[in-house]
C-alpha cells in the first residue's frame, strides 16, 4: 500500500477559528460529537498534483483533528491506465472518445489490483472521481457507506462510457456533485458540495511585505499603471483571446497592463499550443504580459492576485472555478464570464460582475477601473460570500452534515 507521508498539511480546526463563524463552528463541534470515532477513508488516484490531492491535503488532517479517524488512500497504476482515464476524463467534458472493450478491460485490471486498498473496517468509503471507482467492486458486503464524488461536471459526458462508469457510480450509496445542476440520475442518493479553498495555504494565506516584494519583483510586476489579471490553464475554454481583445478596446481608453498568468505542462501539447497562439495574438504588446508559470507557483499566483486591481474569468464552459474562488478571497473585484459554477459565486452587481460576451467585457472593466469604489464593495462583498461559503471550515462543515445524513 502506498503510504501519504508528509503530503498532508500539519493542520487542525483551531486554525481556521479566525475565518469561521463562531455560530459555524458550534454546529461543527455538535456534529462531530455524533460522529466521533467515524473510520472514514478517501481514495483517489494521486496524493500531489490537481484539485482532488489539494482539497485532501487539507480535508483529511481536518477530520482528524475533530475526531474522526480520516484516511487518505490511492490506487496504484500504470500509464495505460492513466491513459485511458485521461481520455475518460476529456470524454466528461464532452470530448470524443472511441470507448473500447481494451480500455473497459484495463480500467477492470487495475480496479481488481487495488481492491484491497479499500479498508474493510472503514464506516464510510469515500471515491473521488472516476479513476477508483472501479473498487465499487468491493461494496456488496462492505459494512460502510459508500459515496461516490464527481468533483467534475458530467452533464455532457459521452454516453458509452456514462453506460459503463455509472454500472460502477450506481452501487454506492449516493454520489455528491459540485452542484444540483450537475445530478446524474443513478438512483441513489444524491448531495451536492462544492469544492473550497484552503485560507491557509500558499495559494491564499496573507503574505509578507518582504514576501510580496521578492515575489514581485522576481516577476518583472509593473507598478505605474493599473492591472487587470487573469489566472487560468493555457486552454481555449478559458478563452484567453477573448481577454486580450477586450482589454486592447480598454486601454485605449484608460492606460492599463494586462497579465495572464497560467501554465501550459510539457505533457499538455493543447496548452503549449495555446499559448503560442496567444504570443503570436500579444506581439509584444509593451501593456501585456503572458506569464508561463510553474505547477508549484502557488505563492506567486497567490501575490499576483493580492498586487493586481481587477481579476477576470473569461471561462467558456467552467466546472466550479476555484481560480474565481481565489479571486474573491483576495478581496478583488471580479469579472467573469457567466459559466458553469462561476454563476455560485459571482452575484452580479454584488459580488462581482458577470459579462457574457467582450463587448459586456470591455464596459465592465472600464466602468471598474473608473469607479475605485464599486471595485473595492464588490471585492469586499465578494470576499464574504467567499468566506461564508467556499473556505475549509465551511467545507469540513457540509461534510458531517452529509454523513451524518446518511446514517439516517
Ligand atoms: N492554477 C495554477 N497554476 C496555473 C493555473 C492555474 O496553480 O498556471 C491553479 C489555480 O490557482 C486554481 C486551479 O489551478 O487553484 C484551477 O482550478 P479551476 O477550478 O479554476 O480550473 P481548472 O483548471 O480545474 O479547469
Amino acid at each position: 500500500m502506498v503510504i501519504n507521508a508528509g503530503v498532508e498539511r500539519n493542520i487542525s480546526l483551531n486554525d481556521y477559528a479566525s475565518f469561521a463563524d463562531g455560530e459555524l463552528l458550534d454546529r461543527i463541534d455538535k456534529l462531530s460529537a455524533g460522529l466521533r470515532g467515524a473510520a472514514i477513508q478517501h481514495i483517489n488516484s494521486t496524493f500531489i498534483g490537481g484539485g482532488v490531492a489539494e482539497i485532501l491535503q487539507s480535508l483529511t488532517p481536518i477530520m482528524r483533528s475533530i475526531g474522526l479517524q480520516a484516511r487518505w488512500d490511492i490506487i496504484s497504476a500504470g500509464e495505460e491506465f492513466f491513459g485511458v482515464t485521461k481520455a475518460f476524463h476529456n470524454a466528461f467534458h464532452g470530448e470524443k472518445i472511441d470507448f473500447s472493450d481494451k480500455m473497459a478491460e484495463i480500467y477492470r485490471l487495475t480496479a481488481a489490483a487495488n481492491l484491497d486498498v479499500v479498508d474493510r473496517e472503514a464506516d464510510y468509503v469515500i471515491i473521488h472521481d472516476q479513476q477508483p471507482l472501479g473498487l465499487a467492486e468491493r461494496k456488496a458486503g462492505h459494512r460502510g457507506r459508500w459515496v461516490w464524488y464527481c468533483h467534475i461536471d458530467p452533464v455532457n459526458v459521452d454516453a458509452r462510457l456514462w453506460e459503463f462508469l455509472s454500472s460502477y457510480a450506481a452501487r454506492c450509496d449516493a454520489a455528491i456533485y459540485h452542484m444540483a445542476e450537475y445530478a446524474k440520475n443513478l438512483g441513489n442518493r444524491q448531495f451536492f458540495l462544492p469544492p473550497a479553498i484552503d485560507p491557509l495555504s500558499d495559494k491564499n494565506r496573507e503574505v509578507t511585505a518582504a514576501e510580496q516584494d521578492r515575489v514581485l519583483q522576481e516577476l518583472d510586476f509593473p507598478s505605474d499603471k493599473p492591472v487587470i489579471l487573469q489566472v487560468s490553464r493555457f486552454d481555449r475554454l478559458k478563452n484567453p483571446f477573448g481577454v486580450v481583445e477586450a482589454f486592447r478596446k480598454v486601454r485605449d481608453d484608460i492606460p492599463s497592463y494586462l497579465i495572464l498568468a497560467g501554465g501550459a505542462a510539457d505533457d499538455d501539447p493543447e496548452g503549449l499550443e495555446v499559448l503560442a497562439e496567444l504570443l503570436k495574438m500579444v506581439d509584444n504588446d509593451p501593456d501585456i504580459r503572458i506569464l508561463n508559470l510553474s505547477p508549484t507557483s502557488h505563492l506567486e499566483i497567490n501575490v499576483l492576485q493580492r498586487a493586481c486591481d481587477i481579476i477576470v474569468q473569461n471561462s467558456i464552459k467552467e466546472g466550479f472555478g476555484l481560480t474565481v474562488t481565489e479571486a474573491l478571497w483576495k478581496g478583488k473585484p471580479v469579472v467573469a464570464a457567466p459559466a458553469g459554477g462561476i454563476l455560485k459565486q459571482v452575484i452580479h452587481e454584488q459580488t462581482g460582475l458577470l459579462a457574457k460576451d467582450g463587448e459586456e467585457l470591455t464596459g465592465c472593466l472600464t466602468r471598474l477601473l473608473k469607479d475605485p469604489g464599486l471595485a473595492s464593495e464588490l471585492g469586499q462583498r465578494g470576499k464574504e460570500h467567499a468566506r461564508k461559503n467556499f473556505i475549509t471550515p465551511v467545507y469540513l462543515y457540509n461534510w458531517l452534515s452529509l454523513m451524518d445524513e446518511m446514517r439516517a
